[in-house]
């Protein structure tokens, strides 16, 4: 009814002609409207209720901007909105990727590239380890010692350069009773592969290595490092999960790309490479996939940023997926949702990306970047958020899972050294008795020798509940 007035007056206006206009529509009333004691037929009728109650999106009545089928937010999610730390468990048929660094180049925003994977069955991965984003995942409420099975797609620094933090701060924080797991490409030579690497970040951190040892600390490292060449072979395969990878092409042999099935559900990360047929081959039918992508505004940029117009546009063509073919390999792979990462995430550049992906990929597209995008996948839907994490969070206590699991309690080992092991005593000579500093009441027993020449086994109810893992896929 309201409609035909509506076309009406408007076909009035258009005519010229004058119209009545009702009088209830020109008073304005001072009063609350008071609805008691109405019957229903004071009311719309039920079919107009439905329509206006029950008939948007996303149940049907059109789709718009990123609600093709299938994206839409799960029922469990605390907020359709934002991911906060510690409010939502995995649930047991879901994958959770979140991006935990995002770009070759460090800003507070945007960390070094790496990827979180989170499955149901309570597994995780990291894949790539770029500087900087381990304090996304410790923002993110994972106890550093968890901070494990790290793939990485090749050995430039930004994608492998928070391992040494890793490897020493795990070390000192629980990551006692399992090693620091590592898989990686081999190389044109020994040298160039991920085992070399890892050699040589021992090497690099002897002081740190030997300094940290009066803790009880565990420095072993599995590396799995595997055959560069070897396109779709298995770089893990576990507990109903297989990773797979593939060459990249980026300028230099040792690059991969990889795939995660479980359950299921799949997702895949070029790592950095030149768009390629085995990105295609190997990500097909992927529910997730993450392209790395360059904007090819080299000139632009150099204005903005400073990187001359001539490096950019040789560390493309050379290195890089432009987004044109980001668009162009998610068009021939078809997964459910496409994401481009290791990108700048700029409003100057943003738009630009995104026609440069649309020209040939018309599906659900989100960018993995900037820091703390978090997307849930189930077989059903998938669903993007922005994860808010705080800037001064403080680190989760360890992890006390896995020695629980392998001995009923927590065993501490013991430390290698004392301090007269590695300090020279003229050194402790000069500090200050603290007799000095501490007002009388006020000293605490002090604790300057590890009390044990033998490692300490605390019983499981004797270990602080924040110490055992609160998701009930773990416990189980
Ligand atoms: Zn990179
Ligand atoms: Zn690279």
């Amino acid at each position: 009814m309201l409609k035909k007035v509506t076309a009406l007056s408007i076909l009035a206006a258009v005519l010229g002609l004058g119209l009545t206009v009702p009088a209830s529509y020109a008073q304005v009333s001072n009063e609350t409207p008071d609805f008691s004691g109405k019957s229903p037929a004071d009311f719309a009728a039920e079919e107009t209720m439905k329509e206006v109650a029950i008939g948007g999106v996303p149940m049907g009545r059109w789709k718009e901007g990123l609600l093709f089928e299938g994206i839409s937010p799960q029922p469990w999610l605390t907020s359709a909105a934002n991911w906060l730390p510690g409010t939502e468990e995995v649930q047991p048929d879901e994958m959770r990727i979140t991006f935990m660094g995002t770009a070759p180049m460090l800003r507070p925003g945007q960390m070094n590239t790496s990827i979180y994977v989170e499955l149901g069955n309570g597994d995780t991965f990291i894949f790539d380890m770029g500087e900087g984003a381990v304090a996304n995942y410790l923002a993110s409420g994972i106890p550093i010692n968890r901070l494990n099975d790290i793939f990485l797609s090749h050995l430039h620094v930004d994608h492998f350069g928070s391992l040494p933090w890793v490897y020493a701060f795990g070390a000192w924080s629980g990551r006692w009773h399992e090693p620091l797991r590592i898989t990686g490409p081999s190389g044109r030579t020994e040298k160039d592969g991920v085992s070399y690497m890892v050699e040589g970040m021992k090497q690099m951190m002897h002081w740190h290595r030997e300094a940290f040892s009066v803790f009880p600390v565990a420095w072993e490292i599995e590396v799995n490092e595997f055959d560069f060449a070897d396109a779709g072979g298995t770089a893990y395969e576990k507990n109903g999960v297989k990773v797979i990878h593939w060459p990249a092409s980026h300028a230099k042999d040792g690059a991969s790309g990889y795939r995660l099935d479980w359950n299921g559900l799949s997702f895949c990360f070029t790592g950095d490479t030149r768009p390629n047929t085995l990105d295609i081959d190997y990500c097909k039918g992927v529910d997730v996939m993450i392209s790395e992508t360059q904007p090819e505004v080299v000139a632009i940029s150099s204005g903005v940023q400073g990187v001359p117009p001539f490096v950019g546009r040789y560390t493309i063509d050379t290195h890089h997926t432009p987004s044109y073919a980001a668009g162009y390999v998610f068009d021939k792979v078809q997964p459910r949702i496409a994401m481009t990462t290791h990108m700048p995430y700029d409003p100057y550049i943003n738009a630009e990306t995104i026609a440069e992906i649309r020209e040939h990929w018309k599906g659900p597209f989100h960018f993995g970047a900037p820091d703390m995008v978090v997307v849930n996948v189930t077989k059903e839907s998938i669903w993007v958020r922005d994860g808010v994490i705080p800037d001064y969070p403080n680190v989760r206590a360890p992890n006390a899972d896995a020695s629980i699991q392998k001995y009923g309690g927590l065993i501490v080992p013991t430390p290698t050294y004392q301090r007269e092991d590695i300090q020279s005593q003229f050194i402790r000579d000069a500090e200050i008795d603290p007799d000095l500093y501490y007002p009388e009441g006020y000293k605490p027993v002090l604790m300057e020798h590890w009390p044990t020449d033998k490692p300490i086994f605390i019983p499981e109810e004797l270990v602080p509940e924040s110490m055992k893992s609160t998701s009930k896929q773990k416990s189980d």
